[in-house]
């Protein structure tokens, strides 16, 4: 197998006057490069020097205590690219998240012109590998000093939001859960569009009923007390990006609400039904404290 490299990336939000848009740029690169007993062979530290934020916010440098001063001396983002290449050599690039993979597509895109990240051939999210190993519920994102601390590692030597100490601690963590079939399912081809294409796609939620890619669901719902086909007393309602209606049972009157939700993934459409307990919506006139005057 190819050495593991855990590279983590401390950056700035900022605006840029070219995108007319703001722009996580990196101030940090810090990696670890593996031996084959899984112990730190060696480091990579640099600051970046940055070209479009001039300042640090004050948020970042109070998270990382990185200073503008240090940044000043810092090399420029493609030359820390180049740099991080020849020292990473063929490898396995894992990150915690795919955040870090996102902030370089969007750097490399930026000041190279292309969003294909120089070094990148084999990748591993290490975030959901621990995720996996751990049994962790899914959908929730574990962070990093969390599974540390699941894990019993003293987080104490370490210290948090610098890239180098993240990446150790992050290599702490793989060494509690490292299992190379387990691994190897998690491996993915960076090589390849097809790669760049997932890691951008955004999932999104379908709010439009009249969507061809709803009409085709199945929009039925049964009893969750007898399971008998129930039937809808009303129209489809969107409520927080997802449509729900009144259902009741003909047999055993149970009255409930059936919920839709649509989820537009990179792998296609999500469907998720569940249903909720029934209670009647106080009137309008109620909540404003009001008189009806209507008919
Ligand atoms: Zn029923």
């Amino acid at each position: 197998m190819k050495p593991i490299v855990i590279l983590d990336l401390e950056w700035n939000g900022t605006y840029s006057k070219r995108l007319k848009g703001f722009i996580n740029e990196i101030i940090e690169f810090g990696a670890v490069k593996t031996d084959s007993h899984l112990q730190p062979a060696d480091t990579f530290s640099l600051f970046v020097r940055p070209q479009v934020g001039k300042k640090i916010s004050g948020k970042i440098a109070t998270l990382t205590s990185i200073t503008d001063e240090e940044l000043e001396h810092g090399w420029q983002f493609m030359q820390v690219v180049s740099r991080f290449r020849k020292w990473a050599g063929d490898c396995i690039l894992m990150t915690w998240g795919t955040s870090d993979i996102l902030t370089l597509i969007e750097n490399c895109r930026y000041f190279s012109g292309t969003d294909r990240i120089p070094f990148l051939t084999d990748y591993v999210d290490l975030q959901a590998y621990c995720e996996k190993q751990m049994s962790y519920r899914k959908g929730k994102q574990i962070g990093l000093s969390t599974a540390a601390q699941l894990l019993q590692i003293d987080v104490a030597p370490f210290d948090h939001h610098r890239a180098l100490d993240d990446s150790l601690l992050s290599l702490q963590c793989l060494r509690k859960l490292y299992a190379e079939n387990t691994l190897q399912a998690f491996l993915q081809d960076a090589t390849k569009s097809e790669f760049y294409n997932r890691m951008e796609f955004r999932t999104v939620t379908l709010c439009d009923i009249e969507n061809p890619l709803l009409k085709n669901a199945d929009w039925s719902f049964c009893c969750p007390v007898c399971g008998h086909p129930a039937e809808k007393d009303d129209d489809w309602v969107m409520r927080n990006k997802s449509f729900r209606a009144v259902f009741h049972c003909p047999a055993c009157k149970k009255k409930f609400y059936g919920r839709m939700q649509f989820k537009l993934k990179y792998e296609g459409l999500s469907v998720r039904k569940s249903v909720h307990r029934f209670e009647e919506e106080p009137k309008k006139q109620e909540v404003q404290g009001k008189s009806s005057t209507s008919v």
